[in-house]
């Protein structure tokens, strides 16, 4: 078994571990990152890859206490896409460079003023019609463009995970695998390896359930699953949108695109959960047709995919408002609870390991 020491060490390596990694190693702490798969992000890869500045959470037409957490999120991951911003974010692949709002009707009264307001001033525009993008072209309907975009999550876990280099170690540490000494923590151990650390930061999503206990932490982890839905076709129209009718909470449908197909998220996703994998399907099929009806789904392969957000455990269970992060002794319990979020998670580790 080989014994590495470092300053930080991360269990974990979705979008949470490899950020605080990055930002660590920049300010030029040794770190070193532990995930069972090499950085696989169980979350980060099967998320809709949207940074979004929280619009969605004011469909209400009234803002919600994540809308003021977001809002500053996209113009933080432009300037790391762009090189300037606390990580390199270069190689990361940004798939569509903005995300639409459609109403296939005129948008409720109270959320069109909110849309056109102050506060929502060069983050979200009414698209006239003669200006809509392709894939909405001469459709009836309220199309807005919003502050948000979409990158490919992959590229993102590449980008992350090569700044590490062997710093990112395959190994899973297992809840016995945290080592006390003298009441702190003193290491992490794996079957491969021994990590010797000042500082620990635990980011394992999921993993986190059973990791916390055996750190001390008595913060308890939910999680609130969701049933995807993706649509196979060859060519799949770019389609980067949340598609919502009167003032629901949340939009009835999230679509993105990847190679070889449509991802639907959204209440849709939601509900889902509820259901089998073919009334999941069946009901997929029909929001489509009510929402993108121009569209035709019917000859199109469906299947879906059910994945649960791991997050700090709220009253009555509901989304938590922005990233958390607790220190207990040398060590942090994170979780970013999205991924738009991770800059402000960044922000939030380093004032507690005091950087
Ligand atoms: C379907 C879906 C769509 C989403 N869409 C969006 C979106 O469009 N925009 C947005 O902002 N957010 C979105 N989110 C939320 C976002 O994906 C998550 O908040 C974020 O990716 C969580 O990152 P994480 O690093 O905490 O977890 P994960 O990505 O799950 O990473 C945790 C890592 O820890 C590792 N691990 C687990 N146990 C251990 C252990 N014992 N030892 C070592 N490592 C361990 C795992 O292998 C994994 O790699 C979405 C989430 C889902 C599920």
């Amino acid at each position: 078994m080989r014994t590495i020491k470092v300053d930080v060490a991360i269990a974990g390596g979705g979008v949470a571990g490899l950020w605080i990694a990055n930002l660590l190693q920049r300010q030029g702490r040794e770190v070193a990152v532990c995930d069972p798969g090499r950085a696989a992000g169980v979350q980060t890869l099967a998320s809709q890859g949207l940074i979004h500045g929280g619009i969605k959470y004011a469909l209400r037409g009234r803002p919600e206490a994540t809308f003021d957490a977001l809002r500053d999120m996209p113009g933080r991951w432009r300037r790391c896409l762009a090189g300037d911003g606390e990580i390199d974010l270069r190689d990361v692949r940004v798939l569509s460079d903005t995300c639409y709002l459609w109403s296939r009707d005129a948008v409720a009264a109270r959320l069109a003023t909110f849309l056109a307001s102050r506060v929502m001033q060069g983050r979200t525009t009414r698209v006239a019609r003669a200006e809509y993008p392709d894939v909405f072209a001469g459709q009836a309907g309220s199309l807005y463009r919003l502050d948000d975009f979409a990158i490919d999550v992959a590229s993102l876990r590449d980008c992350l995970a090569a700044g590490l280099g062997d710093r990112l170690l395959a190994t899973e540490v297992p809840a016995d695998g945290v080592l006390w000494r003298e009441g702190r923590i003193a290491g992490l151990r794996t079957a491969e390896f021994t990590v010797e650390a000042e500082r620990f930061v635990f980011a394992a999503g999921a993993g986190n359930g059973d990791l916390a206990a055996a750190a001390g932490f008595d913060t308890r982890m939910q999680r609130r699953p969701l049933r995807q839905v993706l649509v196979h076709s060859p060519e799949p129209e770019p389609l980067f949108a949340h598609c919502i009718a009167g003032l629901a909470p949340d939009p009835a449908l999230t679509v993105t695109t990847r190679p070889g197909y449509h991802y639907i998220g959204g209440a849709l996703a939601l509900d889902g959960v509820h259901r089998t994998e073919a009334e999941q399907i069946a009901a997929g099929r029909r929001a489509l047709k009510t929402f993108l009806p121009w569209i035709d789904w019917d000859a199109r392969r469906f299947e879906t995919l059910l994945v649960d957000r791991a997050e700090p455990a709220q009253e009555d269970g509901r989304r938590p408002d922005q990233a958390f992060v607790a220190a207990r002794g040398n060590a942090l319990l994170v979780w970013p609870v999205k991924l738009s979020l991770a800059p402000d998670l960044g922000d939030r580790v380093l004032r507690a390991l005091g950087a």
